[in-house]
């Protein structure tokens, strides 16, 4: 007794149909996904019958996915052995859209905000995405009860589908699809392994190619085990590391997080911490995030929601039970469930940095070498500028990443960049009021900085600042444990540093501190023609006690914009394609050395003879030195000239 009746679909079924079809066809590739994820959940249910169940059909059966192509009849079939479907479940299922995600998935799109193709990563359409590559489906069924009888299901994808009885062997389902004649990628097996290995590599029961030559013997296409959703000791250090390479990383990473978690959400995730940056992993590469599953099925890889974006630098996945159901609720609920992730990840993260930055201090502290260890200068060296972008931007956990930072210094102990505040405020004189510091764009030039002259000679440690993300650093950082901040390249007498309370630490430098009266005194003659030929490219020309050594400095005098903010919108410029570093640090005062040879005898010879010709290039010179120093670029045409004129000069004296 054979049954076959028409039925049309239901009034939205139809409507989704058609926008799966006609909207995301250049997704064509998600139905497979799809279709696997639904025999997983169908796998599932059949081991929970088993075991509470013992009069179930082919109790026996292996729990497997099969997936056969017959390029004769251009058909892909995936077939699994799970619960299967009763007639009514085949009508409802397939027929009308319960509780699926298609339903949200709909409202979605209708709320409009975001694109269909968006969309289809988010939510799943499901089943019927088996349209967006076939012309035709069939679905042919048996439940998992003794009492089953077979059904088949099929529809073009138009307006109706029809079911019929059938003679089925074995439970479980099968989904027939008759590939589209421009879709015949998806009867390539080498296709086909690529996208279950992208997809559905972690999907807990196997999925077997079914080759197509019986003599050949069928191939396990899945890795299957998601170690994330396993107890972290029951991983061993090899799975862990081959998944780390599977998430597309080389070698081993530097370190894990493994967490499992029940509630307010459940889920599972293990975020790497690798041991070198990808190359060209600049600011702007988009390919970070974390690789989000549900239920051990692909939903979207380079997930930005789930970290704070100054931890992209870490690698990993999530694994949601029930995510995608929260989620598509409604699309406000989904903020709030990564907010809760990205939120208890974030804390994660930084609690697995300080472990590593304390171990590293500890076996310090102890004079340790042990052989294995994650040193977290190494870390450091790698990612450092990521955390110095938090913290910058977390400001919520700012206090706690501020302690992993790390910088150069000139203390003994500061020239390998291992100096952390900590360290620096232990190793401060009990009277010192400031924490010390100069920005730049390189460390080699900060090394040899003239604003370093006067803390040299007073054994005042100075941190050292040479990456362009510094000057961003500075902006969000005022005072640690009560001590201010101080950039040293400001004049210091006019920014008060040295007179702001009585017995500051640097009282005692008042004497030191009588500079020559501007354009008076025995400097007169040079700082007046400085002024005249510099014009509006400094604030001012003065001596200055502060120079020790070296000929020149520029200072931001009180007032003046601070030397970081100028290099944050230099660098911003750069990066916005303009002239950025170029472009001269403005209103500066140019500080001169009274015990410099060549600012005395410049003075000397401007005494004699204000036109004398040597004395222009000279002066431009020691502007243009004192700007290379601040990491300035001048104008090298015009430089190159001039130093040839000062060559001339210096041969014509002999
Ligand atoms: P969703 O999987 O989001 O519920 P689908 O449109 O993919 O939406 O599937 C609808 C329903 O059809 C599923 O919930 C399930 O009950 C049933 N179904 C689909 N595929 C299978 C299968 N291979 N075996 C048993 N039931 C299935």
């Amino acid at each position: 007794m054979s049954e076959n009746t028409k039925f049309s679909f239901k009034a939205e079924t139809n409507k989704v149909l058609k926008i799966i079809t006609h909207s995301l066809y250049q997704q064509s590739e998600v139905f497979l996904r799809e279709l696997i994820s639904n025999a997983s959940d169908a796998l599932n249910k059949a081991r929970l019958k088993k075991l509470t169940s013992d009069t179930i059909l082919d109790p026996d059966l292996e729990l497997e996915i099969k997936i056969s192509i017959d390029k004769t009849n251009k058909t892909l079939t995936i077939s699994d052995s799970g619960i299967g479907m009763s007639k009514k479940e085949l009508m409802e299922n397939l027929g009308t859209i319960a509780k699926s995600g298609t339903e949200n998935f709909l409202k979605a799109l209708e709320e409009g905000e975001n694109d269909s193709s968006e969309l289809i990563g988010m939510f799943g359409v499901g089943f019927y995405s088996a349209f967006l590559v076939s012309d035709k489906v069939e679905v042919v069924t048996k439940g998992i009860s003794t009492k089953s009888t077979g059904w088949k299901w099929s529809s073009d994808g138009e307006d109706s589908f029809s079911i019929e009885t059938i003679d089925k062997n074995e439970r479980g389902t099968e989904i027939i699809l008759y590939i589209k004649d421009d879709e015949s990628e998806y009867l390539e097996e080498f296709r086909i392994k690529q996208l279950i290995k992208q997809y559905s590599n972690y999907v807990a029961f196997p999925i077997k190619l079914i080759k197509e030559d019986e003599e050949e013997e069928d191939e396990i296409l899945n890795e299957q085990k998601a170690i994330w959703r396993q107890s972290p000791d029951e991983v061993t250090e090899e799975e862990y590391d081959a998944f780390y390479r599977y998430l597309g990383q080389s070698g081993t990473p530097l370190a894990k997080i493994h967490v499992r978690v029940e509630s307010p959400i459940q889920f599972s995730a293990i975020l790497y911490i690798p041991s070198f940056k990808p190359q060209n992993f600049g600011m702007t590469n988009d390919k970070w995030g974390l690789t989000l599953y549900n239920r051990k099925v692909l939903i979207n890889e380079y997930n930005k929601d789930l970290l704070p974006e100054w931890s992209r630098f870490i690698v990993g996945v999530v694994d949601g039970e029930d995510f995608q159901l929260n989620v598509s609720r409604e699309v406000l609920q989904s903020t709030r469930a990564t907010r809760t992730i990205e939120k208890y990840l974030t804390k994660q993260i930084i609690k697995k940095l300080e472990d590593i930055a304390n171990e590293t201090q500890k076996l310090i502290d102890e004079d340790e070498k042990p052989e294995s260890f994650i040193d977290y200068m190494l870390l450091w060296r790698e990612f450092g500028a990521f955390i110095k972008e938090g913290v910058a931007s977390e400001a919520k956990h700012k206090e706690r990443l501020i302690e992993l930072l790390r910088f150069n210094s000139t203390d003994e102990n500061g020239k390998d960049g291992s100096v952390s505040l900590e360290d620096y405020v232990k190793r401060m004189e009990v009277d010192q009021e400031k924490i010390y510091y100069l920005t730049g764009l390189e460390y080699d030039l900060l090394k040899n900085s003239p604003h370093l002259g006067y803390y040299e000679k007073n054994k005042l440690e100075v941190l050292l600042l040479g990456e362009p993300i510094d000057s961003f650093l500075m902006m969000h950082l005022t005072d640690y444990h009560e001590k201010e901040f101080f950039l040293i390249d400001q004049d210091e007498e006019e920014s008060g540093e040295e007179n702001e309370d009585g017995d500051s630490a640097s009282n005692s430098d008042n004497e030191e501190e009588q500079e020559t009266k501007l354009k008076e005194g025995p400097f007169a003659p040079l700082l007046n023609k400085m002024v005249d030929v510099l014009g509006g490219r400094v604030r001012d020309v003065k001596m200055s006690d502060r120079l020790v050594g070296s000929m020149a400095r520029l200072v931001t005098p009180s007032g003046g914009i601070n030397s970081n903010l100028q290099r944050a919108m230099k660098i911003m410029d750069a990066q916005g394609g303009n002239a950025g570093l170029g472009l001269p640090m403005m209103g500066k005062v140019l500080q001169l050395n009274p015990e410099n040879e060549i600012i005395i005898t410049l003075n000397n010879i401007i005494e004699k003879d204000t036109k004398d010709e040597r004395i222009e290039p000279l002066i431009l010179q020691i502007h243009d030195n004192a700007r290379i120093l601040e990491g300035d670029v001048p104008d090298f045409s015009d430089m190159l000239k001039r130093v040839e004129t000062i060559m001339n000069y210096s041969l014509n004296q002999k």
